[in-house]
């Protein structure tokens, strides 16, 4: 069993909807308990800035799967919302759901880095993470909360 902190995301299409879907949807997951969910929180877009504000939310997971077959229900999940994959970065997206740790696994393979590759630098993944695991750490030890206290956290409002 492995504890997971998911991110989910989305900007488009009834953001409170598409997340509150994604709950649900994360509920159905084989062989996986939903443990907490954070709050929602409203943040401006990272990338391009002519799109809407995004929901950003944490959820954590225990779960009995593989890193790959839980990004297998992660990407369907994503599909059945909706996603449609573009070929512009960071752009507007119904729902994104990413996979930023996996107990304290580290992986680098065509389909997955974990730690996530980016959450070190994004307040709104490491904000609700903290929200529901404090104490996180990344594999090699270091605490989530020290690197997040050298971010710029003033625009992660409640939603
Ligand atoms: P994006 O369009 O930004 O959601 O990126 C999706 C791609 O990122 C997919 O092809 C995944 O295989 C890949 N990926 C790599 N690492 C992760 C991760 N930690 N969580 C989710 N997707 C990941």
């Amino acid at each position: 069993m492995n504890r997971v902190y998911l991110a989910l995301g989305s900007n488009l299409a009834d953001p409170l909807h598409q997340v509150r879907n994604a709950l649900d949807a994360l509920n159905a997951i084989p062989q996986t308990q939903r443990v907490a969910v954070s709050s929602f929180y409203r943040t401006p877009p990272y990338g391009p800035p002519d799109q809407p504000d995004y929901l950003n939310a944490a959820v954590a997971l225990d779960t009995q799967l593989t890193p790959e077959a839980l990004l297998d229900h992660t990407q369907r999940i994503e599909l059945e919302q909706g996603r449609v994959r573009k070929a512009e970065r960071w752009g507007p997206r119904t729902l994104d759901l990413d996979i930023m740790l996996f107990g304290e696994q580290v992986l680098n393979t065509a389909r997955l880095t974990v730690p996530h590759y980016d959450m070190l630098n994004r307040a709104f993944m490491l904000v609700p993470l903290l929200e529901l695991a404090p104490q996180a750490r990344l594999p090699d030890g270091r605490y989530l909360a020290d690197i997040a206290r050298q971010l710029d956290c003033s625009a992660i409002l409640p939603w």
